[in-house]
């Protein structure tokens, strides 16, 4: 039966942060779309910690925005609190972060959708799939429907089979409240995909009313507050809530271990791997046993909500054994709990089942993204979302897909991590996964992909606009500054300040500027800097773009030059139809691993794990070089 008499351009199957990221790209780019969702009321549901970005988080988050998709511009609309973590250190460690309003966040996202054109809504679940051989043409509903598409986006979350587990007591579910997914895995391994399961956690939520804030310390946000969105029409904040931090100490522990023998984690009803940096409080008190305490932020969930999120005590231990340990920590004597912690185990896909474009390799025009594909992270989520709604789209406008490199953005480390390696553990991106990481900066996603966003039809014209004045005004500044001197009764004064030896002749204002010790904001004074910059209208973000420019053109310079040549190997290409078991030179282990993978260039396959230095070398042999 079909109540659907459209055959969809694009199906996205779930509206959490990577469907609702999905939806609007492949919308976006004028391909008739519909997102189907089990409760259109949860659309970019935050399931654990009501926060965008963080370290290399953040960096996702600029670079979703500066292709054209949503997560930063709603973060923006619905951020309660912003800091710039490890603004201490070098640019390229710069990392936005973000309280969200949980509830705002949610609906804001609906907005926005609701406000798209090209994309249609409809609230079911999805427990089947429709293929012609080895094509995928739509889906079929817990409602008996069938809804045909020329391509389908796979988003499912944590739901495909979710199991959650406080204790002794597991059930099935997707969330706390939404019932599990069922069908869509079975389908999908009848086709011969290998599928895994993953778990996760998360903390209780607590009544703020019932907590005694003067025994925690005060956590306010940044003084100067940024924003995750490069458009205008985006707002930093100018009012903010508090974050309160806590530790848990021995009494809490001990609490937490008479638990022990019930916990899901350690009886061996949890089999599946979770995620190594995001471990859980009795993970925690477990594998670290001479810690005596640990660090416990509380979080507001929204600007009018009395709820508080308690980041840091993630855990699936019976409820009576979470109210009597948490009970110890200062501050919490007297809580009264919104939501016990739980934990969830759920269906992945190993992602080495992916091309770059985030189509199957089994199935054609059948896409995956976000937490099915083995990540955790909201924002390691949205930005697949948002590539498989772009190639999704691609697809049927029969154009070739949209990859990103890994020296232009770390959309394009996580994907080619994911295809390449695969994972055996929940995967988040962290700056060290990226090896040029000075180039992928917060600051600059919009001049590295602004423009490839415009040019696929996602970006928009005004940001395209937006992205040429930023670079001419900041390539204006760095001339006027290698082109001006200031003389020593110009300079030695901000010299004696900082201790700094004094100069003797007059200088170039590049070279002083590029010192370490100096931020630029100090040259404000002199007479010829105060005019150039107010006569050409520059603002803090064009004299934060000039300055890293000039204090890090080294290391520019130098990984610019590694990523050229990475990009060279990425040029050589390996044809689909190449047969390694043919190449008896390759190690055993190579010819195994490269048929699985099938790397579409020599770059890619040299990062595959046991592919060797020598190995490469027989294939650039077998390829010409
Ligand atoms: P989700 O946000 O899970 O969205 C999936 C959507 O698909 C939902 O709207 C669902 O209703 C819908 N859906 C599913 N199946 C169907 C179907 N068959 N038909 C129709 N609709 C369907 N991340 C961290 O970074 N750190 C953490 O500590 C952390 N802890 C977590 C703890 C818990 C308990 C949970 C549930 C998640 C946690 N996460 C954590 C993960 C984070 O929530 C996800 O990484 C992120 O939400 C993934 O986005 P997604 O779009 O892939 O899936």
């Amino acid at each position: 039966m079909s109540l659907f008499t459209t055959n969809y351009d694009v199906i996205v199957v779930g509206g959490g942060h990577a469907g609702s990221e999905a939806a609007a790209a492949s919308a976006n780019m004028g391909a008739h779309t519909l997102l189907i969702t089990m409760n259109l009321q949860n659309i970019a549901q935050m399931s654990c910690n009501p926060a965008m970005g963080g370290i290399a988080k953040g960096q996702i988050v600029r670079e979703i925005d500066a292709l054209g998709g949503y997560s930063g511009i709603v973060t923006d609309k619905t951020a309660i609190q912003f800091k710039m973590l490890n603004k201490s250190k070098g640019p390229a460690m710069w990392s936005p972060r973000a309280q969200s309003d949980r509830m705002l966040f949610a609906e804001c996202w609906r907005t926005m959708l609701e406000q798209t054109k090209n994309l249609d809504f409809y609230q079911d679940s999805v427990n089947g799939l429709l293929f012609n051989d080895d094509t995928i043409i739509g889906v079929k509903t817990a409602l008996g429907l069938e809804i045909k598409a020329k391509t389908v986006i796979i988003t499912a979350g944590t739901f495909l089979n979710g199991l959650i587990h406080i204790g002794d007591k597991s059930f099935g579910g997707g969330r706390a409240g939404e019932g599990a997914s069922t069908g869509i895995t079975e389908d999908l391994i009848k086709k011969g995909f290998d599928a895994g399961r993953m778990k996760t956690g998360t903390p209780p939520r607590v009544d703020g009313r019932s907590l005694d804030y003067s025994k925690m310390i005060e956590q306010p946000g940044d003084e100067i507050t940024e924003k995750f969105s490069y458009l205008p029409t985006s707002k930093a904040l100018t009012k903010q809530r508090s974050c309160w931090l806590t530790y848990t100490n021995l009494k809490v522990h001990d609490a937490l271990r008479e638990g022990f023998e019930r916990s899901p984690m350690f009886n061996g009803r949890i089999q599946s791997t979770g995620p190594r940096y995001c471990p859980s409080i009795e993970d925690k008190i477990d594998r670290f046993a001479t810690k005596e305490r640990h660090q416990i932020f509380v979080e507001p969930e929204g600007w009018t909500t009395c709820e508080m999120y308690v980041n840091g005590f993630s855990t699936s231990l019976p409820e009576d054994i979470q109210d009597k340990a948490i009970r110890s920590i200062e501050g919490f004597e007297n809580v009264k709990f919104f939501r016990y912690g739980y934990a969830i185990e759920y269906d992945f896909f190993q992602p080495t089942q992916l091309t770059h474009s985030l189509e199957t390799k089994l199935v054609k025009n059948l896409f995956f993204a976000g937490q099915i594909n083995g990540t955790t992270g909201y924002e390691e989520a949205a930005a697949q979302g948002l590539m498989a709604g772009v190639n999704a789209a691609l697809k049927t406008q029969e154009k070739p897909p949209f990859i990103l490199k890994r020296s232009e953005a770390y959309i394009g480390v996580l994907i080619d991590d994911l295809i390449t390696k695969g994972t055996e553990e929940p995967y988040r991106m962290f700056t060290s996964r990226a090896e040029y990481r000075t180039l992928l900066r917060q600051d600059n996603a919009d001049l590295r992909l602004t423009p490839r966003g415009f040019e696929i039809g996602l970006a928009s014209k005004e940001r395209l606009d937006r992205v040429l004045e930023k670079q001419r005004k900041t390539d204006l500044l760095i001339d006027f500054l290698q082109k001006t001197s200031v003389t020593e009764s110009e300079i030695n004064p901000i010299l004696e300040a900082k201790n700094l030896a004094l100069i003797n002749q007059s200088m170039k204002l590049y070279k002083i500027a590029s010192r370490p010790q100096l931020a630029f904001s100090e040259f404000y004074n002199i007479e010829k800097v105060k005019a150039f910059l107010k006569e050409n209208n520059m603002d803090r973000e064009i004299i934060e773009q000039a300055e890293i420019h000039l204090k890090y053109a080294g290391y520019i310079a130098k990984e610019k030059n590694n990523a050229d040549k990475l990009n060279r190997l990425e040029n050589v290409v390996i044809p689909a139809s190449f047969n390694y078991s043919k190449v008896k030179s390759l190690s055993y282990e190579a010819r195994e691993k490269l048929t699985k993978i099938q790397p579409t260039s020599i770059s890619q396959a040299s990062r595959i794990s046991g592919v060797s230095p020598s190995d490469i070398s027989v294939l650039l042999v077998y390829m010409g070089r």
